[in-house]
């Protein structure tokens, strides 16, 4: 049975797979921690990316507190594994995702989750009063901080939201969540930065008239791998929520640049010679995602295009070495978090030998 192991060679894997360079992991993770537990702040990863309790774990050991996931079946799937102490960054729901969460909360009380809507959170209230659970939810007002994508209005809305809140007995408010998602790839620095610290005046000083209203906002949390250093710089902030860092991708490397390391890639083979320039891989779409642009060779003097479900090509110039079918290259992903959830698992290699396995344990859980 093909069932690869730990002290196995890369070179005995099957393909496509997903690889991750340990050492770059590890150093992306440090480089994070350097630059952002000396603020003082929280750094609660957000697990959306890696979809991996037993990354989530060395980023605990690291100086992470908790992490987030995006969606309820993501909170499962992680909470399943013993990592509990996540936020889940989505608003929820819909009847059958509510039942869910308060199965979930009966079993792991650290679970926080956001709410946008008046609707929303009376639903939530309502499903937890009917479940004999006592002990009321943290929740966190989810503001729009110019992505509007989620969020309540700051200003008048989230007062009223917050008062709503402040009359339900399940629910418990300890702070807000504002996501500046928009601004994560702004390719100029200077006005990613100027956005980013505009975005943190709405969310901070929502907080600020939320308290002066009587609410006790504990927690403030935001930012990605393109904004959290901004937004650690605003006083008010409590915690940073990036995802993206640990294993990057093309979009993230053209848009803030090589502070961090393309850690991750697909390994893939060369299937097929389809002329004296020009081969096809085994990684298609089923590999590899195209929202963000297509994924590039590591080696780049090879240029990737998309052949189908399965297929790829790669392309190259005339004084370019020819590729040959059984020959492996690395694919570099072009948007990390879709194309993580491709795969079942991950081989983290240390030299050319798989030092650890992971288990993308909440692969395919969007609900
Ligand atoms: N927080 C929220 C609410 C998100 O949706 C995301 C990513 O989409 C992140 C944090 C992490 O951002 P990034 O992957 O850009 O680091
Ligand atoms: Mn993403």
């Amino acid at each position: 049975m093909y069932a690869p192991k730990v002290g196995d060679r890369l070179d005995s894997l099957d393909t496509p797979s997903m690889i991750a360079d340990l050492d770059l992991v590890e150093a992306n993770l440090k480089k994070l921690m350097d630059k952002l537990l000396p603020t003082g702040l929280n750094i609660r990863p957000h697990l959306k990316t890696t979809k991996s309790a037993a990354i989530a774990g060395k980023m605990v050991k690291a100086g992470a507190k908790g992490g987030c996931v995006a969606k309820v079946s993501e909170a499962e799937a992680i909470a399943a594994t013993g990592f509990d102490d996540l936020l889940i960054t989505c608003e929820i729901v819909g009847l059958a995702k509510v039942k869910r969460l308060v199965e979930l909360y009966r079993k792991h009380r650290n679970i926080r989750i956001v709410v946008d809507s008046e609707i929303g959170a009376t639903a939530i209230n309502e499903a937890l009063a009917g479940s004999g659970i006592d002990e009321p939810i943290m929740v966190l007002i989810d503001l729009d901080v110019g992505l509007h994508r989620t969020g309540v209005k700051p200003g008048e809305p989230a007062l009223a939201l917050a008062q709503h809140i402040a009359g339900l007995r399940h629910l418990k408010l300890i702070g807000v969540q504002g996501y500046e998602g928009h601004l994560q790839h702004l390719h100029d620095k200077e006005d990613r930065k100027t956005q980013c610290l505009e975005s943190m005046q709405i969310l901070t000083g929502t907080a600020d008239s939320l308290r002066n209203a009587g609410f006790k906002i504990d927690v403030v949390t935001t930012g990605g791998t393109g904004t959290a250093e901004f937004c650690a710089t605003v006083p008010g902030v409590t915690e940073l929520q990036p995802g993206s860092f640990i294993f990057m991708d093309t979009d993230y490397r053209n848009a803030v640049g090589s502070f961090y390391s393309n850690s991750l890639t697909i390994l893939s083979t060369v299937v097929s010679k389809q002329g004296p320039r020009a081969v096809t891989i085994d990684s298609g779409l089923k590999s590899l995602t195209t929202d963000s642009g297509l994924a590039e060779c590591k080696d780049s003097k090879y240029t990737y295009g998309v052949l189908g479900d399965e297929h790829g090509s790669l392309t190259w110039g005339e004084d370019t070495p020819p590729l040959s079918v059984g020959d492996r290259v690395e694919m570099i992903p072009s948007h990390i978090d879709p194309t993580v959830n491709l795969h079942d698992v991950y081989y983290a290699y240390r030299g050319a030998v798989i030092e650890e396995i992971w288990p993308v344990d909440s692969r395919g859980k969007v609900q």
